[in-house]
């Protein structure tokens, strides 16, 4: 289908605005007014440019408060649509979206509103110019989109229909399947915006929170396919008001953009993702030479180094880490760089994630090397999809040299990797939802809010269907920005025991816990008090699912979590994350 967005959802000028759609590979553009009036471009320009670009423009918005007003003001209101529709004859632009009237003079009187649309419709036709009408969920007297296809019906002009937008009508709450009912024809224009379910305003909530297809709480999907059975055959354009894509960068935003309708298509012609990932195969972090100790500590030994690069394979149970002492090893110490995905069809995510615009990273190898392929996550952190052939690459053993992780416990009592948790800039975060989403298919979970001692942190869980991976995204806002720390959680069968050994054997490398939370903890629950002893966090949910937990010192950018979960626990611990972080930045 045609895409198109809205010049309104992303940063820049106008000509930045319309260089980056047409680079991300938009057929065509919703012109914002605000985005003509500041440009310095005239409207001819502007056609010219987007007709270099291979742009159409699809609308020009918005026209407000034109409907069913007295006499007076309609006169009024019909001289300024002649001036738009002159300027629209300029852009090359024959559709203009007319929004209910939200102005305290209008009146609720629909044949009034019909009567003077149909007025506003003919006198578009002597300019080529066709009106679609959209009601805002804050319309004064039309404020729901079958309302507003009354009006547009009643009002019986070939010249006259109504615009859809997502937002409007789910913000409501409205049943989109009455569309369903509506002519195709009829339907002129299709808007869609995503937004996470919030209670406040709808005004507010439209303008500062709405964002892409698949990164909030709305179904877009059935939405669509609802327009879709209508027999609506226009554009599928992206309409987002967001206080973050305002800012970040437009090249990015406009490529978000596509990949959200991208994926959007891809599930209404039902294609199911190719390769879901059954686990972790690694994590790898970049180290020169910090790490070993604190893997060692933790029960892990060396298994393993690369044929032809300078990485270790450490390993324990299920749980593999690679420690990469080459080109990524940053001045701030160890960082987690890349996650390698257990996946059932390498090659099949692979081509499933070029669809969605994520190509695999240019990667030097060895002849004789696995051939492994990653993407970019949206943080920089490589995504690897693996069969088990990359373990080829490090079959000759232990290296001769002895050194930490030679003779280590064969089992500290780690099993598998539990959950990665990366800090994502504050502009991607949404980005980082539609991307584990849609390109490795994981499904949303909890989004929390986290007091942090100098900010806020917002944080984001996703899982494949059965838990087997789980990815946590965190942005810090305000002050705590200045830790970009990314944990690895590892699990365990008795996290306890594991603690009581490490309290034994390597107690500098605990998070100390204050004493405070267990006071508080103990006053909820009846827990074993050798919690308070061991630096031992707790959580329970709401179906007596358990959750015990420890966490490391940081190296570096990261430190490691130990978890263990008990009677189906499937959050993170959330409620314990601002103790955790109160007592790093006291250390940091
Ligand atoms: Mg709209
Ligand atoms: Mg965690």
């Amino acid at each position: 289908m045609r895409k198109s967005i809205a010049t309104v959802s992303v940063s820049g000028t106008l000509a930045e605005k319309l260089e980056a759609i047409a680079a991300a590979g938009f057929d065509g553009v919703e012109i914002f007014e605000n985005d003509l009036l500041a440009c310095p471009l005239s409207p001819e320009e502007v056609r010219a440019r987007a007709a270099d670009l291979g742009l159409g423009i699809d609308l020009y918005q918005p026209f407000r408060d034109f409907e069913a007003v007295p006499a007076d003001v309609l006169a009024g209101n019909l001289r300024r649509a002649e001036r738009k529709f002159r300027v629209m004859e300029r852009l090359g632009a024959d559709l203009l979206l007319v929004c209910s009237n939200v102005s305290p003079g209008a009146i609720g009187d629909d044949e009034l509103a019909a009567e003077q649309l149909r007025l506003l419709a003919e006198r578009a036709a002597e300019h080529g110019v066709r009106i679609a009408y959209e009601a805002l969920a804050w319309g004064r007297h039309v404020n729901e989109y079958l309302h507003a296809w009354r009006i547009v019906r009643m009002a019986d002009h070939p010249g006259l229909g109504t615009c859809l937008d997502s937002f409007h009508i789910l913000s409501r709450g409205s049943d989109p399947i009455g569309i369903e009912a509506i002519p195709g024809e009829k339907i002129f224009f299709l808007q869609l915006a995503d937004a996470p379910l919030l209670a406040m305003d709808v005004l507010q909530w439209s303008r500062h929170y709405r964002c892409f297809p698949g990164q909030g709480n709305f179904d877009l999907a059935g939405l669509t396919a609802s327009v879709l059975r209508a027999g609506y055959t226009g554009p599928l354009s992206l309409e987002v008001f967001n206080d973050v894509f305002r800012q970040a960068s437009v090249e990015r935003t406009a490529l978000d953009g596509m990949r959200s309708l991208i994926a959007l298509e891809q599930s209404l012609d039902g294609v199911s993702h190719p390769a879901v990932p059954a686990g972790f195969a690694f994590a790898e972090l970049a180290d020169t030479g910090t790490l070993g100790g604190l893997l060692s500590a933790l029960g892990f030994a060396r298994a393993g180094a690369h044929a032809s690069k300078p990485v270790e394979l450490w390993s324990q149970g299920e749980a593999r880490i690679l420690l990469n002492a080459g080109g990524q090893a940053s001045h701030e110490g160890p960082a987690l760089v890349a996650i390698g995905l257990d996946s059932p069809d390498p090659g099949g995510a692979v081509k499933h994630a070029g669809s969605l615009l994520s190509p695999v990273l240019p990667r030097e190898r060895a002849p004789e090397d696995a051939p492994l392929d990653a993407i970019a996550a949206p943080d920089g952190t490589e995504i690897f999809f693996c069969d088990t052939a990359w373990l080829a690459d490090f079959a000759q053993g232990a290296p001769a040299v002895a050194g930490p992780g030679q003779g280590a416990p064969a089992d500290g009592g780690i099993t598998r990797i539990d959950h990665v948790a990366l800090t994502q800039p504050l502009h991607y975060f949404d980005e980082a939802a539609l991307f584990y989403r849609s390109v490795l298919g994981l499904r949303p979970q909890e989004s929390l809010e986290l007091p942090d001692p100098y900010g806020l942190l917002r944080s984001k869980a996703m899982s494949a269907p059965d838990g087997a991976v789980r990815m946590v995204v965190n942005i810090a806002q305000v002050g705590a920005g200045q830790h970009p720390w990314q944990h690895l959680a590892l699990a365990c069968d008795d996290v306890v025991a594991v603690a009581r050994r490490l309290r034994d054997e390597h107690p500098d490398l605990l998070l100390p816990i204050p004493d405070n939370y267990y006071d508080d903890l103990e006053a909820r629950y009846e827990v074993d008090p050798e919690l308070r002893h061991l630096g031992v966090l707790y959580d329970r949910d709401g179906h007596g699912g358990e959750f015990l937990h420890l966490y490391t010192v940081t190296a570096g950018r990261v430190f490691f979590e130990l978890v263990q979960r008990i009677g189906g626990y499937q959050g993170y611990g959330a409620g314990n994350a601002p103790i955790r972080l109160a007592v790093q930045h006291a250390g940091a």
